[in-house]
């Protein structure tokens, strides 16, 4: 059979969660079994997210195969549990690097070149060779932005063309706003969106909406009446007690059934295994046992975008044991002083979490400290595994400048220094040390080994800077435990404190973990959590 498609659509403003209403369409289509992949379209002119700063876009995702991709792609994965690929992204940097490279060349000798039809055909073009490629029974594209925007506008038209040569289901998610005085849920930014989307020459087939509470019969009508759908193909979005939930929620609403009808797929039955695992999963995060404060120490916190996937990959390993996690998020230039045990207070477990540059990273050494000397559970994440070791080099081996020389290159103690393969690197999309890296557990006493079960692991990666290897022998013998090394020996991957439980890798384990497969560290940091707070 064709590959069916599904457009995901977002009118009115951004942050309306399409990601994550693109996420449960794949969900609940691989609940039936059907091979489904997504397609995200960003309309920046930025290649690849590699080069953008998470305080204004949130956090930058990495992908096995060393792409940096948009965060939506991290929410893909832990709805769908799926390792993507890079090719799966779509930017407007990407297209039009495609389109002059191939002017200079001279594919299109004699034309003038234009965005209808040679940017739109190559965005059909690339989609069908994804599909071709891929062979999925459904391939679900969001199109980043709202519709309106000059940046999505040539790849609406795109989808528009595309929908005459293959079977489209254009989702339109929307926001029906309640004025609270009158308590009434207003349509009419909903319709307004609505009809940009008939300008555009696409009718929805469904329209979602997002609101505070459930919409009413009522608006239901309204919308239906003026957006020319039918009114149980309005569809209710409204806010979930966990964003994992909304699968759940549109398929009470019989949006499965509706949808595998309308794509002209072949009914099959639904996975009644991996759904009450699913089921069982979201139980455990809207009402769950226990509950422990787990503070996400970072530089970046004003833009909690910018940890989506720490916060997620806690939530997963909460829901696993069964516990509420409230979060703390700390700033790390706060914490430039002495005594952090206000900051610290009532909370069980901390996740020193990655970064760039010198900002905020005293701060860090200090949280890395308090943790260590107050045996409070520690996990630290890339750059938080860089600090954990600056910080056992001055404090415990006694190099009182030690660092980073990210940070201070004129450090007598540069006990984390530039990869040798990064020396001499110019170009800065691209080129880190990046994706998925295996990686050797080399000691079977280590948290490492508890956490994970076996020697040969595999994490993705995002850094320019190592453990400085000259340094290894001395921080060993000062008791610094060194657990895990990459499998020609050269690099260091983690650390470990042997007085409690405090882990630092140079990975980024949160990017692999979800909903159904948790991360181990995650896992780990949120058992000791329990029992620190016992
Ligand atoms: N800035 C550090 C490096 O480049 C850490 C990077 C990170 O935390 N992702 O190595």
């Amino acid at each position: 059979m064709p590959t069916k498609y599904v457009v995901v659509l977002g009118t009115l403003m951004s942050g309306l969660g399409k990601g994550v209403a693109t996420s449960s369409i794949l969900r609940i289509l691989d609940f039936y079994g059907f091979r489904v992949f997504p397609i995200k379209f960003d309309g920046y002119l930025n290649y690849d997210c590699g080069t953008m700063n998470p305080y204004r876009h949130g956090e930058v995702f990495v992908l096995d195969d060393k792409s940096e991709v948009d965060m939506d792609f991290g929410i893909y994965e832990r709805f769908l549990n799926k390792d993507l690929t890079g090719d799966l992204s779509i930017t407007g940097g990407k297209l039009f690097s495609i389109i002059t490279t191939k002017e200079r060349r001279g594919d299109y000798l004699g034309e003038d070149v234009q965005m209808i039809p040679h940017l739109t055909n190559e965005i059909i073009g690339k989609i069908e060779r994804i599909a071709e490629s891929k062979k999925p029974d459904v391939m679900v594209i969001e199109v980043g932005g709202t519709v309106g925007d000059i940046e999505n506008s040539y790849f609406i038209e795109a989808m528009r063309q595309f929908s005459l040569k293959h079977k489209t289901v254009f989702v339109n998610l929307t926001y029906v706003p309640t004025i609270d005085a009158v308590g009434e849920q207003k349509t009419k930014p909903a319709q307004i969106g609505f009809r940009l989307l008939l300008q555009a020459g696409i009718v929805p087939n469904y329209i979602l909406c997002r609101s505070p509470t459930k919409l009413l019969e009522k608006t239901k009508e309204k919308l239906s009446l003026f957006g020319n759908v039918g009114i149980d193909r309005i569809v209710d979005d409204s806010d979930q007690p966990t964003l994992y939930n909304l699968p759940l929620h549109l398929m009470e609403q019989g949006f499965d059934r509706m949808l595998i009808k309308d794509l002209g797929l072949r009914e099959k039955p639904i996975d009644r295994v991996k759904l009450a695992v699913w089921k069982d999963k979201v139980a455990k995060i809207i009402k769950p046992r226990h509950s422990a404060n787990i503070a996400i120490v970072g530089k970046y916190t004003t833009l909690k975008d910018s940890y989506a996937s720490v916060k997620e990959a806690l939530i997963h390993a909460g829901s696993a044991a069964d516990t509420r996690i409230n979060i703390k998020w700390v700033e790390s230039s706060s914490l430039e002083k002495d005594d952090l045990s206000e900051e610290f207070n009532g909370i069980s477990g901390m996740v020193v979490t990655g970064g760039f540059g010198l900002r905020g990273t005293e701060g860090m050494i200090n949280a890395a400290r308090y943790a260590r000397e107050s045996g409070m559970p520690y996990l630290g994440i890339c750059l938080g595994m860089q600090l954990m070791t600056v910080e056992y080099a001055r404090n415990v081996c006694g190099l009182k400048d030690a660092n980073s020389s990210e940070f201070d290159p004129g450090s007598r103690h540069k006990v984390i220094d530039l990869i040798e393969s990064q020396r001499g690197i110019k170009q800065k999309g691209g080129t880190m040390r990046l994706g998925s890296q295996r990686c050797i557990i080399t000691d079977k006493e280590s948290i490492a080994y508890k956490l994970y079960g076996k020697s040969s692991i595999s994490e993705r990666h995002r850094h320019r800077y190592e453990f400085n290897n000259s340094y290894r022998k001395l921080l060993q013998g000062k008791g610094l435990r060194i657990s895990a090394v990459t499998p020609d020996r050269r690099l260091v991957e983690a650390i470990e404190w042997t007085t409690g439980f405090g882990i630092g890798m140079q990975a980024h384990p949160e990017l692999k973990s979800r909903l159904e497969v948790p991360s181990p560290p995650f896992i780990g940091l949120v058992q000791e959590a329990l029992k620190f707070k016992r």
